[in-house]
């Protein structure tokens, strides 16, 4: 069965898309960490990260550099964090989080509600700084 990032990546789910290529694309996670939390997915889904091979691995990691410098563009932030956790959705991602302190990228902390609007403000602010 096809994960739910491969029914976004299909169009049949919708999603705030931030960046897209041929083989990858950007998009704000649903239950936020703090505002500009954005994931990064390869568009062929593979469950664990470090099975996707080595030169699509590389590209994952240069694209996703590409949209951390438009994030840290948009949101006020220290720097953003890269995690990769994959304990809830088995199709490799990365989370960007632009964090300011450790307690930016707890991941057990509750997440931000934001509404359409928000999301929607924010994903056009963070594709203009691409
Ligand atoms: P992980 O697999 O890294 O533990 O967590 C998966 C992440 O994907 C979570 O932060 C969750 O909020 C996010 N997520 C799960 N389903 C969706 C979805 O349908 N759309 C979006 N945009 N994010 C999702």
């Amino acid at each position: 069965m096809a994960s739910i990032f491969t029914k976004i990546v299909n169009g049949e789910i919708p999603c705030h898309k931030v960046a897209e290529d041929d083989n990858f694309l950007a998009f704000l996670d649903i239950n936020p960490l703090v505002k500009g939390h954005t994931l990064v997915i390869p568009k062929k889904e593979t469950d664990y990260i470090f099975d996707i091979d080595d030169r699509e691995l590389g590209e994952m990691m240069v694209f996703a550099k590409k949209v951390a410098k438009a994030i840290d563009k948009t949101i006020p932030c220290s720097r953003v964090g890269i995690a990769v956790l994959g304990l809830e959705v088995p199709h490799a991602h990365i989370h960007l989080v632009p964090i300011n302190g450790i307690y930016d990228i707890d991941f057990s902390k509750p997440k931000l509600k934001l509404d359409q609007d928000e999301f929607l403000s924010i994903a056009e602010s963070i594709t203009k700084n691409i």
